[in-house]
């Protein structure tokens, strides 16, 4: 049976005092429950002081981003261990905002995958068509690309500890969300090919939904077989919203 994951995306949102009282409200009302986990992903510049407040929680701590290179002269990068350092367990890689504005390419998201684990995090391995390629009818082609620059660096057995999150790019921040089945779908077709290389590690590793994931559907979306939990973005910004998603996941 695999565990559930929410994960909070905060981007570049907020402040010093807002982080503070939005984590502060999670870990406060997080639900009873067993079989899920919650993690937060805030701004670099208050990763170390919301490690602090999750401290002794049930809500671990993740990065937005990290650079593939492991030390020196990188301006303006962080290397993996430094998140390590202040206590991150995850740092979400590949997601579209990233891909699409800062040009990161498959094979950099594929060396940013093994940065992650090489400092003893796991990596949420972001994937998903933007609405061109839904229409064109490839999305299980993009996302098979997607998979494959990070599997044929890394081999399958790196994603036994590892996350993938399915992002349709049509559903991020947009409102519109993909239904259960159509989510269901491609989450079913990541998992058979990874199942390709090994149906152990297909079996075991968790495939989060991501797009407009909010408590309203997320019961609908994590009733489905191979939706593993939620990478949220405008609904974590709020308690009361991101905590209704992790009440979801508690009820599943
Ligand atoms: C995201 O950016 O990862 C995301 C899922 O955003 P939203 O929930 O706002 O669509």
């Amino acid at each position: 049976m695999r565990e559930l994951l929410v994960a909070g995306n905060w981007k570049m949102n907020g402040s010093d005092a807002v982080s503070a009282a939005l984590v502060s409200g999670i870990v406060a009302g997080v639900p009873e429950g067993s079989g899920f986990r919650l993690v937060v992903c805030p701004p670099f510049p208050y990763l170390a002081s919301v490690a602090g407040q999750i401290a002794g929680s049930q809500v671990a701590l993740g990065a937005q981003n990290v650079s593939e290179h492991e030390v020196g002269a990188f301006t303006g990068e962080t290397a993996a261990s430094m998140l390590k350092d202040v206590g991150c367990e995850y740092v979400i890689v590949g997601h579209s905002e990233r891909r699409a504005m800062y040009s990161e390419s498959s094979d950099q998201v594929a060396a940013k995958f093994q940065a992650t684990q090489s400092a003893g995090m796991t990596p949420i391995l972001c994937v998903g068509e933007t609405l061109e390629e839904r229409e064109a009818g490839t999305t299980e082609t993009v996302i098979g690309e997607q998979l494959d620059a990070v599997l044929s660096a890394t081999g399958i057995d790196a994603f036994e500890p590892a996350v993938i999150a399915y992002e349709p790019v049509w559903a991020i921040g947009t409102g519109l969300t993909a239904t259960p089945e159509q989510a269901q779908d491609v989450h079913r077709h990541i998992r058979a090919r990874l199942a390709e290389h090994s149906v152990a590690v297909a079996e075991n590793v968790q495939i989060l939904y991501g797009g407009s994931m909010k408590g309203e559907n997320a019961s609908g979306l994590l009733s489905m077989p191979d939706i593993d939990g939620g990478l949220i973005g405008g609904a974590s910004l709020k308690p009361s919203d991101f905590l209704a998603i992790a009440e979801a996941a508690a009820q599943s």
